[in-house]
């Protein structure tokens, strides 16, 4: 099997560029911060807040995450309900970024993420898929845009969706999400040390595609 590992900090770009190169190349996309987004909906459905004081193994037990492929699109389910659109607010965003700190919560999303890459070619979006779910992944990417780039572009998509927000909250949110990511103790944001730097700041979606499918390319045959 094929894996690539496409890390990278929030709003690069990473879910769109992956999602068209892995189309072209026929391999199935796996969007693990969706992952994230589920266990934080749990969190956020009992009505904690980003301090998550509270006992998160007890909460854990009571969760079942599944991902299923359907028409070639990933759909995640909470206790058996679709919740692919729910995990896509701020608050989503920001539970998620908060839950992803604690180690039971990346323990319990492991073997998951491996399972997939062992039985699919798979490409995976996250933020440490190259440095600890996949170390031995066949290729690696860090992909990167700078904050003003990646906060203009999650605005719009928000926007696109009818959501009110300012585009300094989305900023904010952006800068905020990038600091907790790199800086929590367990599986920071950081490329893997063989990791192919891959930046999207100045490029249209497209033209990221084309270079990622090209970069790909390149290595494997
Ligand atoms: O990629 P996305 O923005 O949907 O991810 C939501 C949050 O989940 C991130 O801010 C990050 O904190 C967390 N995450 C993670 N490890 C991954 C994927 C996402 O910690 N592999």
């Amino acid at each position: 099997m094929i894996s690539i590992a496409l890390d990278g900090p929030a709003g690069a770009g990473k879910s769109t560029v992956a999602k068209g190169a892995a189309k072209a190349l026929g391999f199935i996309y796996v969007d693990t911060g969706a992952l994230y987004r589920t266990v934080g909906l749990k969190f956020l459905r009992e009505g904690y807040d980003t301090n998550l004081d509270c006992h998160i193994d007890a909460i854990l037990k009571t969760i079942e995450v599944d991902i299923k492929f359907i028409d070639g699109t990933q759909h995640v389910f909470l206790n058996g309900e679709d919740v692919s659109e729910a995990i896509r607010t701020p608050e989503a965003s920001m539970m998620a970024s908060a839950v992803s700190a604690k180690p039971p919560v990346r323990a319990f999303l492991l073997e998951m993420q491996r399972k997939l890459a062992r039985e699919n070619n798979v490409l995976m979006d996250g933020r440490d898929i190259g440095t600890v779910v996949l170390p031995n992944a066949t290729l690696k990417f860090f992909v990167t845009a700078s904050v003003e780039e990646r906060a203009t572009r999650r605005y719009k998509e928000l926007k696109e969706k009818g959501s009110d927000v300012s585009y300094e909250e989305v900023y904010k949110d952006i800068e905020t999400r990038d600091y907790n990511d790199s800086h929590r103790e367990i599986a920071p944001l950081k490329p893997a040390e063989d990791s192919i730097m891959f930046d999207t700041t100045g490029n249209t979606l497209q033209e990221s595609i084309d270079n990622l499918i090209k970069a790909i390319k390149e290595r494997i045959n």
